[in-house]
């Protein structure tokens, strides 16, 4: 049985006032007992901040993007081996507003994720396909050269990576993937996976979860949490998901 993972994804929001009541609220709520294992990716400026204040707390954190290189001349980016040393867990990478807006392409992200595994953080590569190719019958397809580009290129180290299903039309739009739809998309990856040895690698859901629609997703066999956007903003609704996975 794969544990569950519920990692929130704070995009560029937040401040140092407002991260702390966010965190304290977290920290107050969360019981050591909970029902999925859970992070929070901050703007890399506030991940001192999450180090900090999560110390000895069952949540970890995480960044929303790193560097494909090691060190040196590289104006405005984060090393990996710099997120390992402010206590990060996981690097988000390939999520589709970089794909989108800084022209990531799969190949860039495949090194994205060797470099993370490198510093020995776990990557949790997002996949997922635009309206215009789903309607194009072309999911499967964008999905499996998404993750086919990582599989490559981290051949056996499949194992330490964590895979984000976000259908890009799902994402802050308030529509979610029904159960069905998330789960047949999770069982492809799934099997793409266990073609390579990874079949155990914990598969995420994200786009537009939320406290009313996460319990019945995570019910679904191959979705083993979810990443969360706007409702981990909300310490009360970053909770409720995290319970959802019971
Ligand atoms: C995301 O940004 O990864 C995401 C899933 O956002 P939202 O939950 O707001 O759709």
């Amino acid at each position: 049985m794969r544990r569950k993972l519920v990692v929130g994804n704070w995009k560029m929001n937040g401040s140092l006032a407002a991260n702390a009541a966010l965190l304290e609220g977290l920290k107050a709520g969360i019981g050591q007992d909970a029902a999925a294992d859970s992070a929070v990716c901050p703007p890399a400026s506030y991940l001192a901040q999450c180090q900090a204040a999560l110390a000895g707390a069952p949540v970890a954190w995480g960044a929303q993007d790193v560097s494909a290189n090691a060190a040196g001349a590289f104006t405005g980016e984060v090393a990996a081996a710099m997120l390992a040393d402010l206590g990060c867990k996981y690097v988000i990478v390939g999520h589709s507003e970089r794909r989108a807006y800084h022209g990531e392409s799969s190949e860039l992200v495949a090194k994205k994720t060797v470099a993370a595994l490198a510093a020995g953080l776990v990557p949790i590569v997002c996949v997922g396909e635009t309206l215009a190719e789903r309607e194009a019958e072309q999911t499967f397809a964008v999905v499996g050269e998404q993750l086919g580009a990582v599989l490559n290129a981290v051949g056996a180290d499949v194992a330490r990576i964590v895979v984000a299903y976000e259908p890009v039309w799902a994402i802050g739009t308030g529509k979610t993937a029904t159960p069905a739809m998330a789960q047949e998309v999770h069982a492809q990856l799934r099997a793409q996976l266990t073609a390579q040895n990874g079949g155990g690698v914990q598969i995420l859901y994200g786009g537009s979860m939320k406290p009313d629609n996460a319990k019945e997703l995570m019910a679904q066999a191959d979705i083993d949490g979810g990443l969360i956007g706007g409702a981990a903003l909300k310490a009360a609704d970053f909770l409720a998901i995290i319970a959802a996975a019971k």
